[in-house]
């Protein structure tokens, strides 16, 4: 069905079924990959209350299913609950933290105001790694503590970890105690090079084959799943994507924050940002190259639009994440264009 819908020369939805609120830049820690770049002292004022009311209005009106909240650390926003007030009983809203501040009595909260499921976000298996990662002590301990509150009160729980330089060895033991915990699916994700991690990345990236090498090791524990974001997942899924930072602009998906501008839902609805020409275009999915493979496991094809982007600046490049369309391209040395300042001014991208 869905290869069916991408051979169609239009966009195959009329409005977007899941969209991600990036509810804030704000956060308690100071992760050296963070790519919302949290707590930029230069950063504009965030949508207040009433403004992400009046989008989640729209997006509910235009028929979305499904919201992820993430950051920033959602979790810090005084209105956070009142936001999921409005989004939770309404559609499958998910939680993305770093877990210090879910005390037991806020799992009951996230619970009580019906959250579907919460990713919990870990830096490393050791507490040393995390801690060092994240830029505050003690937060590894607390990011375990949250786990164990939110699975108390029932709440399904993903552990998630960013796999890089850093923590690369501890990819197993990250299953271990996510089993441990008691959680029963962990997500292993891709570095992107947004935020910090942009700026970090030759001290943070590893190579593709160092890459599969990880990832080609693993041994779940009887009882969990993990998902992972390398070929044959990594689909490209803009097709049905929609996301808007913190400041308003309609992006797309988080991960293609610093790559494009479809407006601002501060100043036109949501659904005129919808049409911008490209990310019509991205949701047509149209790629030069794909592998039979990806085609025949995820129905999209050429891997993630924003990577593709990034190493090869055009959109329907293929991804080099993915292994077999990866074609000598070194992981580990961004190009020059992406080290500058502000990808999302150059007419390239923006067009
Ligand atoms: S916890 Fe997440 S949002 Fe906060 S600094 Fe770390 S990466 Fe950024
Ligand atoms: S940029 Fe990548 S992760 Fe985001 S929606 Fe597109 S394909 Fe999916």
């Amino acid at each position: 069905m869905l290869r069916e819908l991408k051979l169609l020369s239009e966009p195959s939805l009329k409005s977007p079924l899941k969209v991600t609120l990036c509810l804030t830049a704000r956060c308690n820690l100071d992760c050296r990959h963070c790519y919302a770049d949290c707590n930029r002292v230069d950063a504009p004022p965030e949508l207040c209350a009433s403004e992400w009311q009046a989008f989640i209005d729209e997006a509910m009106h235009a028929g979305v299913i499904s919201f992820f909240i993430e950051g920033g650390e959602p979790l810090l926003r005084p209105d956070c609950f009142e936001l999921l007030r409005l989004m939770c009983p309404r559609a499958l809203t998910r939680v993305r933290t770093n877990g210090t501040l879910v005390t037991a009595a806020l799992a009951h909260e996230l619970k009580a105001v019906g959250v579907g499921g919460v990713y919990v976000d870990f830096m490393g298996a050791r507490p040393q790694t995390h801690d060092a990662l994240a830029g505050v002590e003690g937060t590894h301990q607390l990011a375990r503590e949250a786990v164990a509150h939110l699975l108390a009160v029932g709440l399904p729980v993903t552990p998630l970890i960013v796999l890089n330089r850093a923590n690369a060895d501890e990819m197993s033991d990250f299953l271990t105690m996510a089993r441990a915990l008691g959680v029963k699916e962990v997500g292993i994700l891709r570095l992107y090079p947004i935020g910090r991690a942009r700026r970090r990345w030759r001290e943070l990236a590893l190579s593709l084959d160092e890459q599969m090498q990880v990832i080609r090791s693993l041994r779940p524990p009887p009882g969990l799943r993990y998902m992972h974001s390398w070929h044959p997942q990594n689909g490209n899924c803009c097709w049905q994507m929609a996301a808007v930072d913190p400041y308003g602009t309609s992006i797309g998906c988080a991960y293609l924050r610093e790559l494009v501008n479809y407006g601002n839902v501060r100043e036109v609805p949501f659904l005129e940002t919808w049409e911008h020409p490209l990310y019509r275009t991205l949701r047509q999915g149209k790629v030069a190259e794909t592998c039979p493979t990806c085609a025949a496991g995820e129905g999209t094809d050429g891997g993630c639009r924003a990577t593709a982007f990034t190493f090869h600046r055009r959109w329907d490049a293929p991804d080099p994440f993915d292994e077999p369309l990866n074609a000598g391209v070194d992981l580990r040395e961004l190009p020059q264009w992406m080290l500058e300042s502000d990808q999302r001014a150059t007419p390239a991208a923006g067009t």
